[in-house]
């Protein structure tokens, strides 16, 4: 079978597909609130300095808040806010009744604790879900909110009616935002999970022959191109979370968005695969506008 037949068998996990029937959904939600008088959901972000990446990721959620009819709010602070500062606003849009969702762009200057800040969110308006008292209940299997991007990859199983149940399943990383939330939801009691999860990170050994035997690869290192086609096992479903500007001055902004995966070869033997751009990253919008309704519906709770 040559390498073009192969990648014409594959499925191809569009996120532009899947977040967009996502927006549909909240479009419709936002669309009968109005209807009963009730004001949209409220999502504020703060962005700290002028990081590239992170005024592209902030952009983007503005933008799509307004796609789906929520209102947001970008409050931007210099680089050189102080801590106790960049707490006091936080303070203030916790106790803020129009402010369903608080959103704190990372990462953040040196001179702030990253974890002070996600601290200081109330659990009730995390919308990115990194509290550690939303995360304890994620573990537990309380409803809660769950990181956009992990959420994301849930909901894209979902459109694509991938089925997980009893599959072995292999994470590669184990960051608090990304890969030890997927593998919770992974091995949790759920319509899309019930897997068997092996997590690996930077000190696994035999990587390799462990990735071979996962019927899904959720890959999440943010290493361009490192997984390749001896790594996968055939008909494997393989989900590529990493982002890595890789320079390209053929490219007009003089880089390159790339995955974890090295796209074509992979394509040989997967069952279905996420491109790098227009998957996952799109997906973990669409999560963050779902814990943005969440927020709004159980603001009360
Ligand atoms: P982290 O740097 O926090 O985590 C990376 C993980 O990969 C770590 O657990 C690390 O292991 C592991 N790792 C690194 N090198 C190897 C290796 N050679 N073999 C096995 N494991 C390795 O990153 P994040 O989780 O925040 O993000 C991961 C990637 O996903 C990045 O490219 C990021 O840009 C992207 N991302 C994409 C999003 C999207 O929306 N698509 C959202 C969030 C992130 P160890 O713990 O031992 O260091």
């Amino acid at each position: 079978m040559t390498a073009l037949s192969y990648f014409c068998k594959m499925k191809l996990l569009d996120g532009k597909l899947s977040s967009q029937a996502v927006k549909d959904d909240l479009i419709v939600q936002v669309k009968e609130l109005k209807q009963n008088g009730k004001r949209p959901p409220h999502l504020a972000c703060i962005l700290v300095g002028n990081n590239g990446a992170s005024e592209t990721y902030v952009a983007s959620k503005v933008k799509n808040c307004a796609e789906v009819g929520f209102q947001s709010t970008l409050i931007r602070y210099n680089d050189e806010i102080s801590e106790e500062e960049l707490l006091i606003a936080i303070n203030k849009l916790n106790n803020d009744e129009a402010v369903d969702g608080i959103l704190v762009q990372l990462p953040l200057p040196k001179q702030i604790s990253e974890q002070k800040v996600i601290e200081s969110i109330s659990p009730t308006k995390d919308v990115d879900g990194f509290h550690p008292i939303n995360a304890g209940k994620l573990v537990q299997g309380f409803p809660t909110f769950i990181p956009a991007t992990p959420y994301g990859m849930i909901l894209m199983f979902e459109y694509f009616d991938i089925d997980t149940k009893g599959k072995n399943a292999v994470v590669i990383g184990r960051s608090n935002i990304v890969g030890r939330p997927m593998s919770v939801l992974l091995s949790g009691n759920y319509k899309y999970g019930n897997c068997t999860v092996t997590i690996c990170h930077s000190h696994t050994k035999n990587l390799e022959e462990i990735c071979s035997k996962a019927d899904i690869l959720v890959t999440a290192i943010g290493n361009p191109g490192m997984i390749k086609a001896n790594m996968i096992k055939q008909g494997a479903v393989v989900i590529d979370v990493g982002i890595t500007r890789v320079e390209d001055a053929t490219a007009l902004r003089g880089f390159r968005i790339k995955g974890d995966v090295d796209f074509d070869d992979v394509a040989t033997k997967a069952s279905a695969l996420t491109p790098v751009p227009g998957g996952v990253g799109l997906m973990t919008i669409a999560g963050l506008l779902k814990n943005t309704m969440y927020a709004y519906l159980h603001k009360d709770q």
